[in-house]
């Protein structure tokens, strides 16, 4: 059953689908590439602009001091704000306006904002301004169609969500800007596809792993020791153990895809030995036995797990490498790490993009939980907000690929779900 009120909010969506076009263009066309963190002062005031023209109140913050945060590349927020007529929650819907490096392959311009048929290209148009292009089309049609609602509505842009979020979403929500007594109901317009809820993420825990040697004369090998024959054993004793155990290990989170359904392990880098030349150089390697070589691991645990436990398979591992190899000596440092979350099917902002999801596209939601980390993190453990999801359009695959696009019928169909949420939580 489709009321008055949602019938107006889906016809003012659609009488704005050009703009929401030119919107995305506009957006894909300031290339804020990070690392290094390129113009998000310029992405910020294109946003404050538009969004004070639509009688939102816009803070710009830089999180100054924050990691990556220089004068060279000042690290800028925005976070836009709308009163209703009358005291009520607060949605918020956070987008990360920063981009993930180019890379090869491309057929079209990646900064252009090509439209072709139903679709418009370029880096960052799926991951995720096209989300952020809807989630603000969505505002200001809930605004037209219900200017009497109760509460409010935010929209933030926020940096560096691609390089862990600390200068965006982390410093805002340590500054307070999400926080249960001002913000109530999340919205992260990542790119799930605009019939899915994503209700969190797996845990991470990347440590570095480094065996230790002595160096020698490559000629006299047995006058060292080399630590990258011991990291041989562990990474030998890895494949016939600790991958075989992490199989077994299934969760009953909705992960997606279907190999994220257990706990993964990747070996991002090995390093061993003599440094690797530049590329110039055209002498040969000196022979020595190397005396360090290090790992990065980064092991994604589930709901299930327990950090701790997860850290002692692998200090286990080490010690049974440790028991069998006389000379063997290690350290392991711990880089980075973020707990396992999601939100229970039952919170408020679950519930209304559900029933909304349905009433756009005539079909139930599907529920899923995302293998990596994104911004839900900070808005959850600093923020302290549990009534959070992700949900936006575009195909998450084409994410950081070679010609990504977004639909420009998937985005008015999420704006469209994304406005009557707004509805669901706001209408008097
Ligand atoms: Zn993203």
């Amino acid at each position: 059953m489709t009321s008055a009120l949602e019938s107006r909010i889906a016809a003012e969506v659609t009488a704005r689908r050009g703009d929401l076009i030119r919107l995305t263009q506009d957006l894909i066309r300031i290339p804020t590439l990070n690392p290094p963190g390129r113009n998000y002062r310029e992405i910020c005031d294109y946003l404050a602009d538009r969004l004070a023209r639509s009688g939102f109140k816009v803070d710009l913050i830089r999180a100054e001091g924050a990691l990556g945060d220089s004068d060279a590349h000042p690290r800028w927020n925005l976070v836009a704000r709308h009163d209703g007529a009358g005291t009520g929650d607060c949605v918020h819907f956070n987008s990360h306006h920063d981009v993930v490096a180019v890379g090869h392959g491309w057929t079209r311009d990646p900064f252009g904002g090509e439209v072709e048929g139903d679709r418009i290209y370029g880096r960052g148009s799926c991951d995720m301004k096209g989300g952020l292009a809807a989630s603000i089309i969505a505002a200001e049609a809930f605004v037209a169609a219900c200017p009497d609602y109760r509460g409010a509505i935010e929209i933030s842009a926020t940096a560096d969500e691609e390089s862990g979020g600390f200068g965006g979403v982390a410093y805002l929500a340590e500054q307070g800007w999400f926080a249960p007594e001002r913000v109530q109901h999340v919205i992260i317009p990542e790119p799930l596809h605009k019939d899915r809820i994503c209700l969190g993420h797996r845990g991470v825990w990347w440590a570095e792993i480094e065996t230790k040697g002595r160096i020698a004369h490559g000629s006299m090998p047995f006058l060292g020791d080399s630590a990258v024959r011991h990291m041989g054993a562990v990474l030998a004793e890895m494949e016939r153990a600790l991958f075989p155990l992490l199989a077994t290990k299934r969760t009953a989170m909705p992960v997606i895809p279907e190999g994220a359904k257990q706990s993964t392990l990747n070996i991002n880098s090995i390093h061993g030995g003599e440094a690797e030349q530049d590329e110039g150089y055209t002498g040969l390697p000196a022979p020595c036995v190397p005396d360090r070589c290090r790992i990065v691991i980064d092991r994604r645990f589930l709901i299930e797990e327990d950090l701790a436990e997860v850290k002692r398979e692998v200090t286990a591992m080490l010690e049974r490498v440790k028991a069998a190899r006389p000379s063997f000596q290690y350290e392991i440092r711990d880089l980075f790490e973020v707990q396992p979350t999601m939100t229970e099917k039952d919170a408020p902002v679950v519930r209304s993009t559900a029933a909304a999801i349905e009433k756009v596209l005539g079909k139930a939601a599907d529920y899923v939980v995302s293998p990596g980390t994104y911004d839900q993190k900070h808005i959850d453990r600093i923020g302290r907000l549990k009534n959070c999801i992700a949900y936006g359009p575009g195909v998450l695959d084409l994410a950081h690929q070679p010609d990504e696009w977004v639909g420009i019928t998937d985005m008015e169909d999420s704006a469209k779900v994304m406005a009557l949420v707004l509805a669901e939580l706001l209408a008097p």
